[in-house]
């Protein structure tokens, strides 16, 4: 009989701390928690330092990443090198490879976490008219999707 109303006391005092606990999840979306630095949210891409190298896409595990490229000639007979890059990010998994593969940190992610799209086709990003050239963009920085 002790023992039954000592284990009946440790219960109510561990009811008690647990009451008393500030709770762990709040009343989304009235209130929102800020994520933290590290975390992978949206995907943004800038496109004004991405040299088109193609490591992005190599390295990419849910084949997201399209790196179109192509050697044009310029009329004093050099080439250059143009092309765009293009997303489907239904298919991304957030591992975070892309940014860590890309040398000219073109890729990046944001804190940004509502990611939801009613349609399937808003996750496809496809950045052919920003122009990049040798890679030089003048185009503001992208986020996709
Ligand atoms: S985003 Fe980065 S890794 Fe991908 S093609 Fe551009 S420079 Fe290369
Ligand atoms: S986060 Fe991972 S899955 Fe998503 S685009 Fe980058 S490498 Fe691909």
């Amino acid at each position: 009989m002790a023992r039954k109303l000592g284990i009946a006391a440790m219960a109510m005092e561990l009811m008690g701390s647990l009451l008393k606990r500030k709770p762990a999840t709040v009343m989304y979306p009235v209130e929102r928690l800020t994520p933290p630095e590290r975390f992978r949210g949206r995907l943004r891409y800038d496109p004004s330092d991405c040299n088109l190298c193609g490591l992005c896409q190599r390295d990419c595990p849910g084949d997201v990443i399209k790196v179109v490229r192509e050697r044009v000639e310029r009329e004093d007979g050099s080439r250059e090198l143009v092309g765009h890059v293009e997303f489907e990010m239904d298919r991304c998994i957030f591992c975070g490879q892309c940014a860590y593969s890309c040398n000219q940190d073109s890729i990046t992610f944001t804190q940004e976490f509502e990611l939801a799209q009613v349609e399937r086709s808003m996750f496809s990003r496809d950045t052919s008219g920003e122009n990049i050239e040798d890679g030089e963009c003048d185009a503001d920085e992208d986020v996709v999707p």
